[in-house]
Protein backbone atom coordinates (compact mmCIF):
# COMPACT_ATOMS: atom_id res chain seq x y z
CA UNK A 1 0.00 0.00 0.00
CA UNK A 2 1.54 3.47 -1.19
CA UNK A 3 1.92 5.82 1.48
CA UNK A 4 0.78 9.22 0.46
CA UNK A 5 1.49 12.42 2.08
CA UNK A 6 -1.61 13.85 2.86
CA UNK A 7 -0.54 17.16 2.80
CA UNK A 8 1.62 17.72 -0.02
CA UNK A 9 4.11 20.61 0.03
CA UNK A 10 3.66 23.85 -2.82
CA UNK A 11 6.14 25.66 -4.53
CA UNK A 12 5.46 28.65 -6.11
CA UNK A 13 7.58 29.94 -9.20
CA UNK A 14 9.33 33.13 -8.59
CA UNK A 15 9.57 33.94 -12.51
CA UNK A 16 6.36 33.35 -13.52
CA UNK A 17 3.99 32.06 -10.15
CA UNK A 18 3.40 28.83 -11.84
CA UNK A 19 2.62 26.19 -8.79
CA UNK A 20 4.69 22.81 -8.25
CA UNK A 21 4.11 20.21 -6.00
CA UNK A 22 6.85 19.48 -3.29
CA UNK A 23 8.92 16.23 -3.30
CA UNK A 24 8.31 14.29 -0.19
CA UNK A 25 12.06 13.23 1.23
CA UNK A 26 11.15 10.39 3.75
CA UNK A 27 12.87 11.04 7.19
CA UNK A 28 14.22 8.73 9.34
CA UNK A 29 12.01 9.13 11.80
CA UNK A 30 8.65 8.60 9.48
CA UNK A 31 7.96 11.97 8.35
CA UNK A 32 8.67 14.09 5.38
CA UNK A 33 10.45 17.39 4.34
CA UNK A 34 9.94 18.72 0.96
CA UNK A 35 11.86 19.46 -1.56
CA UNK A 36 11.19 22.02 -4.26
CA UNK A 37 11.53 21.35 -7.49
CA UNK A 38 14.76 21.45 -9.79
CA UNK A 39 13.65 23.51 -11.97
CA UNK A 40 10.30 25.16 -13.37
CA UNK A 41 8.42 23.23 -15.76
CA UNK A 42 7.11 26.34 -17.81
CA UNK A 43 9.56 28.82 -17.87
CA UNK A 44 13.29 26.72 -16.57
CA UNK A 45 13.32 29.02 -13.65
CA UNK A 46 15.27 27.79 -10.47
CA UNK A 47 13.97 30.11 -7.65
CA UNK A 48 10.74 28.88 -5.98
CA UNK A 49 9.07 30.34 -2.62
CA UNK A 50 6.77 27.93 -0.21
CA UNK A 51 3.24 28.67 -0.88
CA UNK A 52 2.58 29.90 2.87
CA UNK A 53 5.40 32.47 2.33
CA UNK A 54 4.48 33.37 -0.95
CA UNK A 55 0.36 34.19 0.21
CA UNK A 56 2.05 35.87 3.41
CA UNK A 57 4.00 37.66 0.56
CA UNK A 58 1.37 39.06 -1.33
CA UNK A 59 -1.46 39.58 1.20
ZN1 LIG B 1 8.41 29.43 -13.81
Amino acid sequence: MAHVPENVKQFVCSSCNVVHAGTPIHQADGTHSWEEPPACGACEGEEFVPMEQWIRHHE
